[in-house]
């Protein structure tokens, strides 16, 4: 919300409960899962206002959407250097959010050399988080057993 009054945005209701929404999920969530999360609790958002906002979200890197999913996620970096990057579990969603200097030089000296001047790093590992590889694992030793 800061960061919205900061860059001039007014603080809107619509805007609140987006950006709440986005705080209590605990993985990437669609517009229609935003929708559906709000009127749980009582709140109403028509669906065209919920994707002005997170293209408000987005473009301030108040938020991100994930291109394995297409699921949004609040980010949680803030103002740091122009880098988000993600890992992402492609069985229950989990997430974390992370910045790296040293992978932000190399991947702007590749840049350089195609003639490119990077000013933003963004990118997303897809894989299984460390409970769902457990359970993976669990799952493929008990099937073994029923041979
Ligand atoms: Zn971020
Ligand atoms: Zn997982
Ligand atoms: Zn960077």
């Amino acid at each position: 919300m800061q960061t919205l009054q900061a860059r001039g945005y007014r603080v809107t209701r619509p805007r609140r409960m987006v950006l709440q929404s986005l705080e209590e999920a605990a993985r990437p969530v669609s517009p229609h899962e935003i929708q559906s999360a709000l009127s749980s609790k009582g709140g109403y958002l028509d669906r065209v206002t919920i994707y002005r906002v997170l293209d408000l979200f987005c473009r301030l890197n108040l938020a991100h959407r994930l291109p394995s999913s297409g699921g949004f996620v609040k980010c949680s970096l803030g103002e740091k250097g122009g880098c988000h990057r993600f890992v992402v579990c492609r069985q229950c969603g989990a997430f974390q959010e992370f910045a790296d200097e040293a992978l932000c030089r190399e991947e702007s000296k590749l840049a350089t050399g195609l003639d490119f001047h990077a000013e933003r790093h963004f990118s997303e590992t897809s894989g299984i988080c460390s409970s769902c590889y457990e359970l993976r694992q669990k799952a493929l030793l008990s099937a073994e057993g029923q041979v």
